[in-house]
C-alpha cells in the first residue's frame, strides 16, 4: 500500500499546484477580460422593437488615456433622421461609428438607443440593430441570390429579388449570364465595383436594419452606376435612422443634421443652411471642396 501513497501524494500535490495556477490564471484573465470587455448584462434590452432614436450624451473618448479625441459630444437623433458625418481624413468620423456599435467603450457620458444605454444590450443584440454598407464590399463563392441573402438566410428567393429591385440592381442581374443564379468568385472579378456596391446595398435592404451605417464610396464609378447607387442608397435610407460618412454633396445637403469633425472633435453641428450661415469650418470646407468646380459637381 505504501508504495502507492507517495506517487498519489505527489499527484495530489501536482493537482494542487495546477489548481492554484488555474485559479491565479483565472484571476489574471478575469482582470484582463474586464479591462478589455465588460460582461454583457444578465437581462439585456431587446433589439427587436427598436425604433432608432439615438442620443449621444456628453460622450468622452480616447483610444489611449493620454489622448482624448472625443471631448464632450452631445447629439440627439430622432427616429428616421439622417446624419451626415463630414470632415477630413483622421478627423474621427469612423470613431463615432465604432463607439455607437460599441467596438470601444466610452470613457464617460452615455450613448442611448431608444432611451436605453448601449451597455444595456448584449454586444450581439446591439450590433443586430445595425446594417452597414461600407466601401469594401464583401462577396463570396456562391450565386448572386445567396450573396444577397447572406445574413438573412430565412428569406425566400422572391424576397431576395424584391430587395434587389429596391436596390436598383435587378436589371443588371437579369442581364448577366445565368442571372440571379450566376456564380460569383470571391473577388467577384466578373462584376464592376459599382455592381458589387449595389449587391451589398440589396443585401442590406433585405436584412431591414433599424439603423443604417453608410460609408459613401469615394472611388468613382461610371455615371450611370453612380445614379443607381444614389437611388439605391436613398431607398435604403428612407424612414430609417442613418449615419452616413458622407462625401457626396447631395447627401450632405439632404441630411437632417451634419456633424462636422476636425482633429477628432465635433466642431460644428446643424443643417446645411445653419452651418453655412455660421460661416465657420463647414462653410470653409464646403467652399474649398464643392464650390468653384473643386471636388464634386453640383447637380
Ligand atoms: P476618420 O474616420 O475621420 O478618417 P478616424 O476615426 O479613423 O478618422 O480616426 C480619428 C483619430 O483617431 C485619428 O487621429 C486616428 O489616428 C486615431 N485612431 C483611429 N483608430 C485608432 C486606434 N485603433 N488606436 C489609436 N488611434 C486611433
Amino acid at each position: 500500500v505504501r508504495q502507492f501513497t507517495q506517487p498519489i501524494a505527489q499527484t495530489a500535490n501536482i493537482m494542487n499546484t495546477l489548481q492554484s495556477t488555474a485559479a491565479a490564471a483565472e484571476r489574471v484573465f478575469a482582470f484582463l477580460a474586464e479591462e478589455e470587455e465588460t460582461p454583457d448584462p444578465e437581462s439585456p434590452a431587446l433589439p427587436d422593437s427598436v425604433r432608432g432614436i439615438v442620443d449621444f450624451e456628453n460622450v468622452r473618448f480616447g483610444y489611449t488615456e493620454d489622448k482624448i479625441i472625443i471631448n464632450d459630444f452631445t447629439c440627439k437623433v430622432h427616429e428616421g433622421q439622417s446624419i451626415a458625418i463630414v470632415g477630413p481624413t483622421g478627423a474621427g468620423k469612423s470613431t463615432i461609428i465604432k463607439l455607437l456599435m460599441r467596438f470601444y467603450d466610452i470613457n464617460s457620458g452615455d450613448i442611448l438607443i431608444d432611451g436605453r444605454s448601449i451597455r444595456d444590450y448584449t454586444r450581439e443584440g446591439l450590433r443586430s440593430i445595425f446594417g452597414m454598407v461600407l466601401q469594401d464590399t464583401w462577396l463570396y463563392n456562391a450565386s448572386i441570390l445567396d450573396n444577397i441573402r447572406y445574413g438573412s438566410f430565412d428569406k425566400s428567393d422572391e424576397q431576395v429579388m424584391a430587395a434587389a429591385k429596391a436596390a436598383h440592381c435587378d436589371e443588371f442581374i437579369r442581364a448577366l449570364p445565368d442571372g440571379y443564379h450566376m456564380m460569383l468568385n470571391e473577388e467577384a472579378s466578373n462584376l464592376s465595383q459599382g455592381q458589387k456596391q449595389l449587391l451589398t446595398i440589396a443585401r442590406t435592404v433585405l436584412s431591414d436594419p433599424k439603423i443604417l451605417i453608410l460609408d459613401e464610396a469615394t472611388s468613382s464609378v461610371d455615371t450611370r452606376t453612380e445614379v443607381m447607387i444614389q437611388k439605391a442608397m436613398d431607398a435604403l435610407m428612407k424612414d430609417r435612422t442613418s449615419f452616413v460618412i458622407a462625401h457626396r454633396l447631395s447627401t450632405i445637403r439632404g441630411a437632417n443634421m451634419i456633424l462636422v469633425m476636425k482633429d477628432g472633435d465635433i466642431v460644428e453641428q446643424g443643417s446645411h443652411d445653419e452651418l453655412l450661415a455660421k460661416n465657420g469650418f463647414y462653410a470653409n470646407l464646403y467652399q474649398s471642396q464643392f464650390e468653384n468646380g473643386g471636388g464634386e459637381e453640383e447637380e
